[in-house]
């Protein structure tokens, strides 16, 4: 039976040491961090999300902000706004939530973020420091689905990781992080031809492709370690890309859904904006 990895867990492990080392950080500099949340349109799943990013914020003592906008906002207004918050002293990160309306150009959008203060890593001068491995603000689920795999399974060096998805939010920074960790990395995508004979070669399966139940137990090697990335609501209940019940008879530890990667999202971006912070006042990691 596979170890179910406790996301929750791990997650709370991280909150409380982020919690601690800002009350010594209040102290000495006289504030805490700051987030501003901005959300565009009416996604019951964004608001969700930036509800559930607020709350933990609160929690770890970082001050948020949400600035709530509807679809209809132009873009020209939009970068306006994350340019005044670039400014602002009290504002350490700026996450813009994702997905953005149609009429919005994503990519202007993470370029207008300050990298200082760009928490969700997807600024283009925070991509190319995480290709070149140097990167301080990386990607949150990435972040994420590393600190996972080290505090439960450990060893990332010399397995064969498998991702299937290849997003910019998702697949290409996990790839590059369990590269730079020293895996030999396959990325999948809706084209690959092989997925199945792929996914079964994977020490490491990272499965981000949004499709519920998609991987099941035949295409897994016995021992594998699944990482389940991905959220689906089917009939107002969530699911994995991972067929769970299936996959967690063969696997050596896999990640449920509710539980495991989402929850450590959260706590990378509560780190993250920690990190801001503290390279506003030159403490550098
Ligand atoms: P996306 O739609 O941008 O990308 C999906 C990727 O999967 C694409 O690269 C596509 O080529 C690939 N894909 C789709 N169908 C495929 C198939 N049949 N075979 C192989 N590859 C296929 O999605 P995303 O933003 O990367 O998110 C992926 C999933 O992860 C979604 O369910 C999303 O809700 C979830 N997600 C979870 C978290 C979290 O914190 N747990 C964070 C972000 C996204």
């Amino acid at each position: 039976m596979a170890l179910i990895i406790d996301g929750n867990a791990i997650s709370k492990q991280i909150r409380d040491g982020i919690k601690c080392e800002i009350e010594g950080l209040r102290h000495k500099f006289g504030r805490g961090p700051g987030l501003a949340v901005i959300l565009v349109g009416d996604n019951p799943a964004s608001q969700l999300y930036v509800g559930r990013k607020s709350k933990a914020c609160s929690e770890v003592g970082i001050y948020s902000e949400v600035k709530k906008f509807p679809g209809e906002i132009s873009e020209s207004v939009l970068i306006d706004l994350i340019e005044e918050l670039n400014r602002d002293k009290t504002i350490d990160g700026i996450l813009v939530q994702l997905p953005l309306p149609e009429h919005i150009n994503e990519h202007r959008i993470m370029e207008a973020i300050s990298p200082q203060k760009d928490v969700d890593g997807l600024n283009p001068v925070n991509i190319g420091n995480l290709v070149l491995n140097c990167a301080t603000l990386v990607p949150c689920t990435a972040a994420g689905i590393i600190e996972l795999i080290q505090r439960s399974v450990k060893e990332i060096k010399g397995k064969h990781s498998v991702i299937i998805g290849r997003s910019n939010i998702v697949g290409k920074p996990t790839a590059l992080m369990l590269l730079h960790h020293h895996s030999t990395v396959t990325i999948c995508h809706s084209r690959t031809k092989n997925l199945n004979e792929i996914a079964k070669q994977a020490d490491i399966l990272v499965a981000a492709l949004g499709r519920p139940k998609f991987i099941t137990r035949d295409m897994v090697k016995e021992g594998v370690i699944a990482i389940d990335v991905g959220i689906n609501r089917v009939d107002g209940k969530l699911w994995g890309d991972f067929d769970f019940e299936g996959v967690k008879e063969v696997a050596s530890a896999i990640t449920p859904v509710p539980g495991g990667v989402g929850p450590m999202t959260v706590a990378m971006l509560l780190k993250n904006t920690l990190l801001a912070y503290k390279s506003n006042y030159k403490i550098f990691p």
